[in-house]
């Protein structure tokens, strides 16, 4: 990482009067606990403000693999705290692989980070002074305040972290924004049924993981995907029926053996070429989240060749697409009776045109529909085999 603050401070020793007390300690080199103790007493009780805050921001957009010349780190000045507002310091800062695509200048869901801006990114901080009502010096909260050690956000932008007896790290990861992803793509999109079978890769991180384990307390049989044998060592260790380096040679073999009868929900978390060697394996009306892609954030430009596959999964995954297939037979039972109810009205009334084309003689059904192959067809085609007692002949 390029270690070049634009700031004057963070290099040379504080001058007279500026107050440097929030700086990183890194910087300059301030006590830890006196730190900790002077900054998460009560109200305002530490001694001086912090007036900076040290901040990772973009200094140029990847190509591909991003480096450390893509960040640079500055000092930057903290505004004044207003009303409502709470000045933060970080102790965690999440690092997500969402935060690759926020790297480019391309938009999906979210707008990229500008060139020069502090990088975006949940963290676990102490309010250590507070104008908003409902926090308070020392209280520990969620936020969304980047990659920097301090920051000024709205209190309402902030909720406090709320983990149990686990760490406070954990509001970042398993009872924070991946473990939210594993649950709720789960039940919403996954639904997966006692007795199933579930596939994920990416299976030892933060939204596999917990997919994993919560899909076997819904009673599913899990298969885990990650790569290395130590992440597959601790698959098997949490409870995965089946865990598969997906790094081996006989990966797709491997792949074959943990899953005889089929895939019923398959975790899609990285794309590439463990989604070539799941998707055989679907199962009629099997299910498919489609959470994240990581194999594909280095794709510079994204989805490039003749190969439209990694562009349909991205755009399905950012513009959260339903793509569902269908046989009209499978939607008889929950259908039927209203299109019956509905579409004869509209066709009475004319709020539903149809238009027919109509080839006389079974003899030119042949022809007919070799036409209607290649688009000669105007409507929908029917041969007349025989007059129609219905219609007076024209
Ligand atoms: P992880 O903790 O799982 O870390 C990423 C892991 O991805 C790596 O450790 C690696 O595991 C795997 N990986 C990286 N590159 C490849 C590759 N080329 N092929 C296969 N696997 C690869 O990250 P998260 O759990 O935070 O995120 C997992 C996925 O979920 C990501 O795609 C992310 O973008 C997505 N996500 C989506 C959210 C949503 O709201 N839709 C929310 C959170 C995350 P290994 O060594 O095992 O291959």
């Amino acid at each position: 990482m390029q270690i070049a603050p634009s700031s004057s401070v963070a290099d040379r020793p504080a001058r007279s009067g500026e107050d440097v007390r929030g700086l990183n300690v890194e910087v300059h080199s301030f006590p830890r606990k006196r730190y900790r103790h002077l900054c998460s007493g009560g109200n305002l009780s530490y001694l001086g403000r912090v007036t900076q805050s040290r901040a990772v921001v973009l200094a140029s957009r990847p190509a591909g693999e991003p480096g450390p010349e893509n960040f640079r780190i500055e000092m930057h000045d903290l505004p004044p705290l207003v009303d409502g507002q709470v000045l933060l310091r970080t102790i965690y800062l999440s690092l997500d692989p969402y935060m690759r695509g926020r790297m480019n200048a391309t938009r999906s869901y979210a707008a990229p980070v500008e060139i020069g801006a502090v990088m975006e990114g949940g963290t676990v901080c102490e309010v250590l002074e507070s104008r908003c009502s409902g926090f308070s010096a020392g209280d520990l909260v969620v936020a969304h305040s980047g990659w920097q050690t301090h920051a000024v956000a709205d209190g309402q932008a902030v909720r406090r972290a709320e983990v149990g007896s686990a760490p406070i790290s954990t509001a970042l990861g398993v009872l924070g924004m991946p473990g939210f992803a594993a649950y709720a793509g789960l039940a919403e999109i996954g639904r997966v049924q006692p007795g199933e079978t579930l596939v994920v890769a990416a299976a030892s991180g933060a939204v596999g993981s917990a997919v994993g384990q919560i899909a076997r307390i819904r009673g599913a049989r899990t298969v885990g995907i990650a790569g290395g044998p130590e992440k597959v060592a601790w698959l098997d260790e949490i409870g995965f029926d089946h865990a598969l380096d997906h790094r081996s040679a006989h990966f797709a073999e491997e792949l074959a053996r943990a899953v005889p009868d089929g895939i019923d929900v398959y975790f899609e978390n990285v794309g590439g070429p463990v989604w070539d060697a799941v998707f055989p394996h679907l199962n009629d009306f099997a299910r498919v989240p489609v959470c994240g892609l990581i194999a594909q954030y280095n794709n510079t430009p994204p989805a490039t060749g003749t190969d439209r596959l990694p562009a349909l999964m991205t755009a399905i995954n950012v513009k959260r697409l339903v793509v569902r297939g269908f046989t009209q037979r499978d939607l008889v039972a929950s259908h039927y009776e209203a299109f019956q109810l509905e579409m004869p009205d509209w066709v009475e009334h004319g709020r539903v045109a149809y238009r027919e084309d109509v080839v006389e003689g079974l003899e030119n059904a042949p022809s007919a529909f070799l036409g209607l192959l290649r688009g000669a067809n105007f409507g929908k085609l029917v041969v007349r085999v025989a007059p129609d007692p219905t219609r007076s002949a024209t």
